[in-house]
């Protein structure tokens, strides 16, 4: 195949294989609103998955990180294998009107028409499997919300999972050692254009500090005690006081809570944890905040004299899309809805880990309508499930069709540009998989650390705090 009426025929018939599945496509979306499942426990929204790749025929592997589910379409002829992902997970939002009234969760960010979209996308391919120069890997994810830390935490001390999130997770495991590139499409808020695309997104760092003091009684000897609330608060007056060092472009967002305070007001409060979220939108901007959010609590700890605690975890990293992708989807969009309808992203302050798969391959995540109200909002919804799954769906295949078609010699060109193509052609990383892995962990590793940092340690030279284990 080579003439561009004949990549418009195949286009043509993937529309219409996507249409004929138009019903079941429309209900899987539904389907899975109505049910929605938190992070790493999305056990029914993953068996509709299985049971659909089964009704295809198509080979698949389910329980990757748990709850993942991934097919794989063989083409044609053989050549890069491109991903058209569908992220499982639903929020944690008791207040949303479609909540489940047993857990809480409900879907405030869409992610049940990504898994509409990338079946719907499956059920197009599957009638133009022949003419694709490589396979495509049609795959449900987990957890791409950050919620129930507390208990993913003890999974990754139990040694169940590697990662806070899904695919950093799944890229920890090899689950994407066999993927060359890619794709998903995420519903965005009310008032959205039709398509967006190219958007950027911050990247984000979670610290739990634990300040410890002394207590004592508050009213008859408060000078024995050692306030771990006054440190924490004297520390959050500190990263406020930064605010006016981080640059705009860098897009950088510091927000803390404190989840335990203090115990009782007629004890000094000994013991009070901290939570903060910091973002930005490249590694150094990452990075730098959260230098200048360890200052801040070093500066509780040394004015108290208390010891300040820090876990730090990375949660995501900056979410840069492939230009080219970018380019390519814009085109396919512009067909479909009209170029009027078709708009370039913007960066967003928010976070995905589609950051993070973005590191190790080439990634595409348009912005569909099809929604009302705000993201992670109890009146966000998506209503209109053509514009969120089914259309998307048609749009995702047409990206693979044109990645895959004629040798696959536009994939090859895109893994060219990313740096991803040995000489001889042939679709093979410059590094090896495990290569790419080891590279991403050590990248990941920057930022993960955990060391108590001690106030009341002035040292020999009279210098105030020291840290006492571990590096920062
Ligand atoms: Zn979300
Ligand atoms: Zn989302």
């Amino acid at each position: 195949m080579s003439t561009a009426g004949q990549v418009t025929e195949v286009k043509r018939a993937v529309r219409e294989a996507v249409e004929r599945s138009r019903d079941r496509v429309l209900e899987i979306s539904a389907d899975v609103q109505r049910h929605p499942e938190t992070g790493f426990r999305e056990e029914r929204s993953a068996a509709l998955v299985a049971d659909w790749f089964t009704g295809m025929e198509l080979p698949f592997e389910r329980g990757l990180s748990r709850t993942g589910v991934k097919a794989r379409m063989t083409g044609g002829g053989s050549g890069p294998t491109v991903a058209v992902l569908g992220e499982l997970d639903a929020l944690l939002l008791p207040s949303h009107p479609l909540a489940d009234p047993g857990t809480g969760a409900a879907h405030a960010c869409g992610h049940h028409a990504q898994i509409a979209s990338m079946v719907g996308a499956a059920a197009g391919l599957a009638a133009v499997q022949e003419q694709l120069d490589g396979d495509v890997v049609f795959f449900a994810v987990p957890a791409e919300e950050s919620t129930e830390l507390a208990w993913r935490r003890e999974l990754v001390r139990a040694g169940e999972l590697r990662h806070l999130v899904g695919k950093a997770d799944l890229i920890a495991r090899g689950a994407f050692d066999d993927i060359d590139m890619a794709m998903l499409c995420h519903t965005a808020g009310e008032g959205a254009p039709r398509l967006s695309v190219g958007d950027s997104h911050n990247g984000s760092v979670v610290k739990q500090v634990l300040f410890q003091g002394r207590a004592s009684h508050a009213g008859a000897s408060p000078w024995r005690g050692v306030n771990a609330l006054k440190s924490a608060t004297l520390a959050l007056a500190a990263i406020d006081a930064q605010r006016d060092t981080f640059r705009d472009e860098d897009a950088v967002r510091v927000n803390a809570v404190l989840p335990q305070g203090g115990s009782a007001p007629t004890a000094v409060p000994d013991r009070v944890e901290m939570e903060v979220v910091i973002r930005a939108r490249t590694v150094g901007a990452l990075r730098e905040a959260c230098a200048a959010v360890d200052r801040a609590v070093r500066a509780g700890a040394v004015a108290l004299g208390t010891t300040a605690t820090t876990e730090t975890t990375l949660n995501y990293l900056p979410h840069h899309q492939d230009p080219e992708l970018v380019e390519l989807c814009r085109a396919n969009a512009e067909t479909l809805f009209g170029p009027e309808k078709v708009v370039r992203g913007w960066h967003r302050g928010a976070s995905t880990d589609m950051g993070d798969l973005g590191e190790v391959m080439p990634v595409l995540h348009p912005f569909t309508a099809g929604a009302v109200g705000d993201a992670h909002s109890p009146d966000y919804q998506v209503t209109d499930h053509v514009t969120a799954a089914l259309e998307p769906a048609v749009l995702l295949a047409w990206c693979v069709v044109d990645l895959l078609v004629d040798g696959a010699a536009e994939a090859r060109r895109i893994m060219d540009a990313a740096g991803r193509t040995d000489e001889d052609g042939r679709g093979r990383q410059d590094r090896t998989a495990a290569q790419v892995r080891d590279d991403y962990a050590a990248l990941r590793g920057r930022f993960d650390a955990s060391y108590t940092f001690d106030g009341a340690d002035t040292g020999a030279g009279g210098d105030a705090g020291r840290v006492r284990r571990g590096e920062d």
